[in-house]
């Protein structure tokens, strides 16, 4: 890689040397003073790379890649600017070098060096992915007092694009919601993304109200999109071994139900430089549209209010039972069969066993626990049992998006349909 990136230097024009571990210790020497004496411009080292340290007149650091943990990235860095002139950091970092911890955990001797390599890497990724100024970041993680924003960064300087994103955050936490907690990032943005892969078909999140809703947008944006509520608190991450699994935090949370209950209005936050980007290079062309509201009753799914609370009560019962059982939720029903449940509640366990998903095994085992739960809910929220016995009817959806879906013969389909009440007979 050294070699590479330096003989690519050297095809520019640029008076470049090298600096790496292979290197025999004449070929080192003959670089280090070459550089030292300004004859080369640009040292590409390897981060083994020692030297430079005693030069004072470094103007430019360039780190091509993420480093390993901010201590490291706070001494490399630090090796420019020495003499107290201005000098300037780059980092340039790709995705791609996130699936590196790795390659760096393969040196931990034991469990808790491996899970202080990871921590220190995790905490280096936050920073290449900040929307706030860097300095006042890193002087915070080195447990300085809070500084104020540096002015100087490329958070600080450039112009803050702010915007009102609760209807992306919305169908982003909502999604992560139903794929319960169990998945890194690339499940809940392949749903929004409407992929239909073989894990999204077996895990039925194609039946999911957000499957598809949030494919105008890169699966890039989304990732920046969920740095940013990473770093507001909204999703939170298990790193167990090296699998990472999103869910939703309390904050998470709490902003899903002030939107269910129609209180939040809006999110405005600063856009991350690759959320920017994604935009301008026109991989990311449009917006989610159709306002807040319309997107929460599409992601109740037909679900009442207090339908939507009972859901969630039978999905802390799932989870009690499984922890009784000694196995995961979802080996006792799905979310979906969860969701016919509250829609249905049934009293009595022939009712239980008619609905779609249920099979003997819960009946006999849980049955009980979720009968009298589902009595002792419907009371306290005021719902009547034995509800809805078919299933639910279609649900609207938001027509901006559905219409802009569309090609032209469909959306003359759909307008006929939809505007002059016309049978499908008759546009046929
Ligand atoms: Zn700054």
């Amino acid at each position: 890689m050294a070699c590479a990136i330096c003989n690519s230097l050297k095809d520019a024009g640029i008076s470049a040397g090298m600096y790496h571990g292979q290197m025999g210790s004449k070929a080192r020497d003959e670089s280090h003073r070459s550089f030292i004496r300004d004859d080369l411009h640009v040292m590409v080292a390897t981060i083994a790379f020692g030297m430079g340290i005693d030069k004072p007149n470094i103007r430019c650091v360039i780190h091509y890649g993420c480093p390993k943990s901010l201590e490291s990235y706070y001494q490399e860095s630090g090796r420019c600017g020495r003499d107290g002139l201005a000098s300037i950091c780059w980092l340039y970092y790709s995705r791609s070098d996130f699936a590196k911890a790795d390659f760096y955990c393969a040196d931990a001797s034991s469990e808790n060096q491996r899970k202080a390599i990871m921590e220190s890497f995790r905490a280096a990724e936050k920073y290449c992915y900040l929307s706030t100024c860097r300095r006042k970041f890193l002087l915070e993680y080195f447990g300085e007092a809070a500084a104020k924003d540096c002015g100087n960064c490329d958070n600080c300087t450039r112009t803050r694009e702010e915007r009102d994103l609760s209807r992306e955050a919305y169908l982003l936490l909502s999604c992560v919601r139903s794929c319960g907690g169990r998945w890194g990032l690339n499940m809940p943005i392949d749903v929004l993304r409407g992929s239909r892969s073989r894990k999204i078909l077996d895990n039925n999140f194609d039946k999911l109200s957000m499957h598809g809703m949030g494919r105008d947008y890169s699966s890039n944006w989304w990732k920046a999109l969920a740095a940013l509520m990473f770093s507001n608190g909204y999703l939170k991450e298990i790193v167990q071994d090296v699998y990472r699994c999103v869910s939703v935090s309390p904050s998470g949370m709490q902003f899903l139900s002030n939107a269910d209950t129609g209180c939040q209005e809006s999110l405005v936050l600063a856009l991350n430089s690759e959320m920017i980007d994604e935009e301008t290079s026109g991989n990311s062309l449009t917006k989610v549209e159709g306002n807040l509201q319309n997107l929460v009753a599409l992601g109740r799914e037909g679900l009442s209010e207090s339908e939507e609370k009972l859901y969630h009560m039978l999905l802390d019962l799932r989870k009690r039972l499984a922890e009784n059982f000694g196995t995961v939720p979802y080996a006792i029903c799905g979310d979906q069969t969860i969701k016919s449940i509250a829609k249905i509640r049934p009293s009595n366990r022939a009712r239980l066993a008619n609905i779609d998903g249920v099979n003997q095994h819960l009946v006999t085992k849980c049955g009980d626990s979720f009968l009298q739960s589902i009595s002792h809910l419907t009371q306290e929220l005021n719902l009547s049992l034995d509800g809805e016995s078919v299933a639910q009817p279609a649900i609207t959806r938001v027509s901006p998006i559905s219409q802009r879906k569309l090609t032209p013969a469909k959306f003359d389909a759909w307008r006929l349909w939809e505007k002059d009440l016309l049978s499908f007979q008759d546009i046929a």
